[in-house]
């Protein structure tokens, strides 16, 4: 793996210039990750599905589904290691381009696809590593599943998500003094994304909705109506209901149907507005176990996205950034601004 120090970050930072902050209290996050490693964040026990480079494509989705995970590392038994990930973003790719083509395609290519369209390289952790370092891989490579692989035995340990690492930031973070900047509305702060916000129409198909992924890259799309109000959320992971529901061959299925057919009913939105805290919200997120909150006005029209890759990105990162962006707004608060 690459050594953090050196590497350039997201919009050109590097580690170094990311370090110092400007508030006395600010790092606390970014000591908190450091301090602890992957092996503190992994549970007693979890369930961990492992897939032979050599199993249809196909057969593989349904055993995620029949197994009720979302990724399964793929061991090469001719290399005697592991080689990839198969995650629900491999699917939505082969699902994306073989819509036009018959579904038998799907048997008979999905070797050569898995090779194409997964990882050439597996970004994995090891245990002992830091969970700073793990966030820094999740962020950097935008991925969401890291398997964490013990380098003696080979085995894979856990495979971890921000979800795993919020979780045990607010489980244990609870013990650190709570940096001033969590009191600031999400507003102030500008954690998230506020602009060009992905979204889908009630009557859009799912087609419409994988193509904005593959583009897009996101997690998740807003459903709203023709006042931009948000009505659902429709993420990655509900395209793998295809799978389950073998509905994969009725891409012309519209959101509100798809929604509606979801095989469990997921209670609305989780919501946030513009002036409630960050504390507020990183509360919410961790209690939910969910992915992101879609940010909304009064009207419930849509207007931005704050998700778990931007608060780790805010919280351990660039922690300086969040405390410059408060003290900034402290002081023009100050002089009436
Ligand atoms: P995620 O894939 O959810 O971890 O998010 C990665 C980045 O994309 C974060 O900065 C999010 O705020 C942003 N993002 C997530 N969903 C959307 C969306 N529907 N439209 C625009 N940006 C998004």
């Amino acid at each position: 793996m690459e050594s953090s120090h050196e590497v350039p970050f997201m919009d050109g930072l590097t580690m170094k210039e990311i370090a110092p902050a400007s508030a006395p209290d600010a790092n606390v996050y970014t000591k908190f990750m450091r301090d602890h490693c992957c092996y503190d964040a992994i549970p007693t026990s979890s369930k961990l599905v492992v897939f032979d480079t050599t199993l249809q494509v196909k057969k593989a989705f349904f055993a995620l589904v029949a197994n009720g995970v979302r990724a399964a590392p793929l061991w090469d038994n001719k290399l005697q290691c592991f080689v990839g990930m198969l995650t629900i973003t491999d699917f939505i790719n082969i699902l994306h381009r073989y819509w036009q083509s018959p579904l038998v395609e799907i048997y008979y290519n999905c070797r050569e696809e898995l090779l194409k369209y997964s990882n050439h390289t597996l970004i994995s952790i090891t245990p002992d590593s830091s969970l700073f370092d793990a966030i820094y891989s999740l962020l950097k490579y935008k991925i969401h599943r890291l398997p964490v692989i013990d380098p003696e035995s080979g085995n894979v340990l856990h495979i971890l998500t921000h979800k795993r690492i919020l979780k045990f930031l607010h489980i244990f973070g609870t013990m650190i003094p709570k940096p001033r900047y969590l009191q600031k509305r999400i507003e102030e702060v500008d954690i998230g994304t506020f602009k060009q916000i992905a979204t889908v129409r009630e009557t859009d198909t799912v087609y419409d909705a994988l193509a904005i992924f593959v583009q897009r890259r996101v997690s998740a799309l807003p459903v709203v109506n023709e006042e931009g109000k948000i009505k659902a959320l429709y993420s990655r992971f509900d395209v793998i209901n295809l799978a389950a529901q073998k509905n994969y061959n009725n891409l012309n299925m519209t959101m509100q149907e798809a929604i509606s057919s979801r095989a469990c009913c997921v209670d609305g939105v989780l919501k946030c507005y513009p002036h409630e805290t960050l504390e507020t919200i990183i509360d919410r997120i961790a209690k939910a176990e969910v992915h992101r909150l879609v940010l909304v006005d009064k009207d419930d029209v849509v207007g931005g996205i704050v998700s778990l890759s931007d608060l780790l990105q805010a919280l351990v990162l660039t922690p300086a950034e969040i405390s410059r962006r408060a003290q900034t707004l402290t002081t023009e608060d100050k002089l009436g601004h």
